[in-house]
């Protein structure tokens, strides 16, 4: 059973709400904002999302924390069970900013947010023509 699963549960409790699929086999979910003491808890700023093997949970609504987020499941995917072991023990050793996986993660969607705005440019210039 995917861990995803329990993501359920707080759709249904009405914290969260899907927002359709990234690719074939990743649920999104938007946090949904309100003023009950779980929207103070999890709006904090800073906490821009979740990955999980199977889904994302975004509490930033920017595409660069969506690329990000992805990300992380590709590196689910690469470490499988082993990946909360190497990422906490990651965070233990080099702190949040220079974990290496978010070091990758960050960079990899600073690269995917730059080509996209190339192609929205090309787009745009191509259109004008
Ligand atoms: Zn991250």
């Amino acid at each position: 059973m995917p861990c995803w699963i329990y993501l359920w549960l707080a759709e249904w409790r009405g914290w969260l709400k899907r927002d359709g699929m990234a690719g074939a086999d990743i649920q999104v979910f938007q946090v949904v904002r309100g003023d009950d003491w779980h929207s103070r808890a999890w709006l904090r700023p800073g906490w821009g999302g979740l990955a999980l093997p199977g889904a994302i949970v975004l509490n930033d609504q920017s595409s660069l924390t969506r690329f990000h987020e992805l990300r992380h499941i590709e590196q689910w995917k690469i470490l499988g069970a082993l990946f909360p072991l190497v990422y906490g023990f990651c965070a233990f050793a080099y702190g949040y900013r220079n974990n290496p996986l978010e070091a990758d993660a960050r960079d990899h969607a600073a690269w995917q947010w730059r080509w996209y705005m190339r192609k929205l440019n090309e787009m745009q210039a191509g259109g004008r023509r």
